[in-house]
């Protein structure tokens, strides 16, 4: 079974600590639209990974299989251990090209939108990875690091990284200074000035003291989350997208033919000198930032809320299945439609919290069909989704206009 699939109550046990502490501490962490949008990019990314990973797992297979220039032995501790350190001083390098090149830049900014920095940010991760990523792993393979190895220490690198996401944990003296920590965490997702594209360890921070990357936490400069060009949405394929997009159009547009190549590998903001003249990029200003934050009903809210665990147990469903066919009395449904099914969801329901065109109609079709397959197995069952359609239809996400700005 995918051990994230044990993982998900572990991550929501936590957060309903971490909201439970800050509640105390009369702080408010979590807002309810973020919080879908983040979980939801989580879901989405572990959904689309089910098809995905084939590719960038599988080029690491073989190389290992056919280029590798050892065999390491999977029953011997060192090369558990030094599998582990190499792969976290890989993972620095992907990381930190994840925010100097425009390419990797558009899978990565999807971990960054969140203006918020709590656990739920953690589960934040981008469905585009495998496009480049792997590339990053090749010198692993190449030196005979089995795959199981490899798999293993990428799960523990990124499971380690879930506890650093919170503003709960304060400063931790010398392990701020070692390992990746909230403390010099929460400067990687400042867009202040001094914060900018630091700290990139996963689990070791000493990369980045070795590379010259590192920035400590100052309480003079509070850290502000987020990206220096917001998303503005909760739209999870928009999410995915926006960057790609962005950098498409400055492709297409710009007149050099060599800048149309060079968009992809620049530093992500870098545009063509001809499109940099016609529209001058806006000066950033951080005291201008302002969370996205489109105010729900109460109705909305429990609505939303609730669709969203309906949503998130399916995705979990999904996982635990492995991609593999739900199959209830006569009905057979794909294990990629199913999978499709959630992502798809997740997507309507995050525009209906905006009030997107269509939304209401998109999400009330797609709860509607949920209750095809339930219906032969339990009528009752089967009822649910169709109610949480009529509550799309009926229910208004908001009276104001849509893509207004709320301070918070
Ligand atoms: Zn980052
Ligand atoms: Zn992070």
């Amino acid at each position: 079974m995918n051990p994230i699939v044990y993982a998900i109550p572990v991550f929501f046990v936590l957060m309903a600590l971490e909201w439970a502490v800050a509640h105390a501490r009369q702080q408010r962490v979590y807002r309810l639209g973020d919080t879908i949008a983040s979980v939801g990019l989580g879901a989405v990314s572990q959904v689309s990974g089910l098809y995905s990973k084939a590719i960038s797992f599988g080029i690491y297979v073989l190389v290992a299989q056919h280029l590798a220039l050892f065999e390491l032995p999977t029953d011997a501790w060192w090369v558990w251990v030094t599998g582990l350190i190499l792969y976290d001083f890989l993972y620095y390098w992907n990381h930190r090209l994840g925010h100097e090149v425009a390419l990797f830049w558009a899978a990565h900014v999807v971990h960054h939108q969140s203006e918020d920095f709590n656990l739920g940010t953690a589960l934040r991760q981008s469905s585009s990875g495998f496009v480049a990523g792997w590339i990053f792993y090749v010198p692993m393979a190449l030196l005979g690091f089995p795959p199981l190895v490899f798999a293993v220490v990428a799960l523990i690198d990124l499971l380690y990284q879930y506890w650093i996401h919170t503003e709960q944990i304060g400063r931790l003296g010398w392990f701020d200074r070692v390992f990746a920590s909230p403390s010099n965490h929460r400067v990687h997702h400042g867009v202040n000035e001094r914060y900018l594209d630091k700290n990139y360890g996963g689990i070791l921070i000493l990369w980045d003291r070795m590379f010259g990357t590192f920035e400590d936490e100052r309480d003079d400069d509070p850290v502000v989350y987020g990206t220096r060009k917001p998303l503005q949405s909760h739209d999870p394929i928009w999410a995915n997208l926006e960057v790609y997009a962005a950098l498409a159009r400055d492709s297409w547009r710009t007149r050099k033919l060599a800048d149309k190549l060079r968009v992809w590998l620049k530093p992500p903001g870098w545009r063509p000198p001809d499109l940099a003249a016609q529209e001058p990029a806006a000066q950033f200003d951080i005291k201008a930032v302002r969370k996205y934050d489109p105010p729900l009903s109460t109705a909305a809210a429990i609505y939303a809320g609730l669709l969203f665990v309906l949503l998130v147990a399916a995705g979990t469903h999904v996982l635990a299945l492995g991609g593999a066919d739900l199959v209830r009395g006569d009905i057979q449904v794909p294990g990629a439609l199913y999978a499709a099914w959630v992502v798809l969801s997740l997507w309507a329901l995050g525009r209906w919290t905006e009030q997107r065109g269509g939304s209401q109609l998109l999400l009330a079709g797609l709860l509607a069909a949920a209750s095809v397959p339930l219906w032969p197995g339990s009528v009752l069952l089967a009822l649910l989704p169709l109610a949480l359609g009529i509550g799309a239809m009926t229910i208004p996400a908001r009276p104001a206009e849509r893509g207004e700005l709320a301070t918070q």
